[in-house]
């Protein structure tokens, strides 16, 4: 597989982080070292329209990557902790940024560009001016928002909270589309589903937990897919790993699908592979 190996180097991070504020300072010291330095990088996902087999975008993943000892951290294990201490912003930011590039560059070797989702977290997404940055970003490498797909974490402020209904209203005028991550692992709201202006859920992978198995957990996704279709919303489906699971979603309809079964996070000038000559 093209993902290098992974390490949890990072979560004694996590720990000293309860310790003292000493230590916080030291490991911001070390994030901003990290992002002038080249350690955060975008690794791309493959996401496929099931019913064709197409490629039809890709998700950007950051990576830490330790200079000294090569080791790769997943976000998993240093996402919370920019939470916690407001880094996530820059970190965001920079990601969009090098999707940006990704994109840029598609166009100049002639290949034919995809959409990109973008990760943006639940303590950024109501972030006054965002879009605007988001916009500026594009704009600065030549992209048109259209090829932005932004992803937020399904969460109950998002039902609540106008504030954040609007930034996403702002979001979806200023031309990027918006998907719901994680759908069904905290949360759901079914009022939110109604109101919101997403263009695609993505469901989370626990969905597929025991589906093979389970008639009942069958029959929870498949509802579950009919519903979020008959809002006219299009539905993703996360964390494919068997084709048994690739069957159950082809009669199920859905249109979107992302997994190890088709392939890994890969960095990002492999995903090139994938695309077609125009
Ligand atoms: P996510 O947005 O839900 O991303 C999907 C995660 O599922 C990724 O984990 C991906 O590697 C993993 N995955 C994909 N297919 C499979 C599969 O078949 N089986 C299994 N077990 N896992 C699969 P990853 O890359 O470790 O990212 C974890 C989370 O970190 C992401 O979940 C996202 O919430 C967050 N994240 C990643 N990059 C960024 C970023 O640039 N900004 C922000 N704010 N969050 C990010
Ligand atoms: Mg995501
Ligand atoms: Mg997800
Ligand atoms: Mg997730």
């Amino acid at each position: 597989s093209a993902e290098l190996p992974v390490g949890d180097g990072f979560a004694i991070y996590d720990n000293a982080m309860q310790k003292n504020l000493q230590e916080v300072r030291k490991i911001e010291k070390r994030m901003q070292f990290g992002i002038e330095n080249n350690e955060f990088r975008i690794y791309l996902q493959p996401q496929f329209e099931l019913a064709t087999g197409r490629l039809s975008g890709a998700e950007a993943l950051v990576r830490w990557i330790s200079p000294e000892t090569g080791l790769v951290s997943c976000p998993d294990y240093f996402i919370p902790l920019f939470e916690k201490n407001g880094f996530i912003k820059k970190l965001d930011l920079y990601m969009m940024e090098q999707t940006c590039r990704v994109l840029r560059d598609w166009k100049k070797q002639a290949l034919e560009p995809v959409p990109i989702a973008v990760n943006i977290s639940r303590r950024h997404i109501g972030e006054p001016g965002l879009a605007k940055r988001l916009l500026e970003i594009c704009e600065a490498h030549g992209v048109p928002p259209e090829y932005i797909e932004i992803e937020m974490t399904e969460t109950f402020e998002l039902a609540e909270n106008k504030t954040l209904q609007k930034a996403l209203i702002t979001l979806k005028k200023a031309g990027f589309s918006l998907a719901l991550d994680d759908f069904g692992k905290e949360n759901t709201s079914i009022s939110l589903l109604r109101e919101s202006c997403f263009d695609v859920i993505k469901f989370d992978k626990s969905f597929l937990s025991g589906c093979i198995e389970d008639k009942r957990a069958r029959g929870l996704l498949n509802s579950m897919l009919q519903m979020v279709k008959n809002l006219g919303i299009k539905t993703h489906v996360e964390g494919i790993e068997r084709w048994e699971e690739e069957d159950l979603l082809k009669k199920y309809q859905c249109d979107r699908v992302q997994g190890f079964y088709y392939a890994k996070p890969m960095p990002a000038d492999m995903l090139t592979n994938y695309l077609p000559k125009t």
